[in-house]
C-alpha cells in the first residue's frame, strides 16, 4: 500500500512507499544511490 511518495534530492529517484519502508529509507538512505536522506524528501501519498 502507498503511504508516502519518496523523491531522492541526490539522484532524483520516485519511488511510492509504505512506512516501513519509510523508516528503512531514512536508517539506510536511498535505495538507489545511499545517499542519506530525511523527512524533508516524502511526501503524503
Ligand atoms: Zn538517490
Amino acid at each position: 500500500m502507498t503511504e508516502y511518495e519518496f523523491t531522492c534530492p541526490e539522484c532524483g529517484q520516485h519511488i511510492e512507499i509504505n512506512g516501513p519502508m519509510r523508516t528503512a529509507i531514512l536508517s539506510n538512505g536511498c535505495p538507489i544511490c545511499s545517499e542519506a536522506v530525511g523527512d524533508e524528501s516524502f511526501a503524503p501519498a
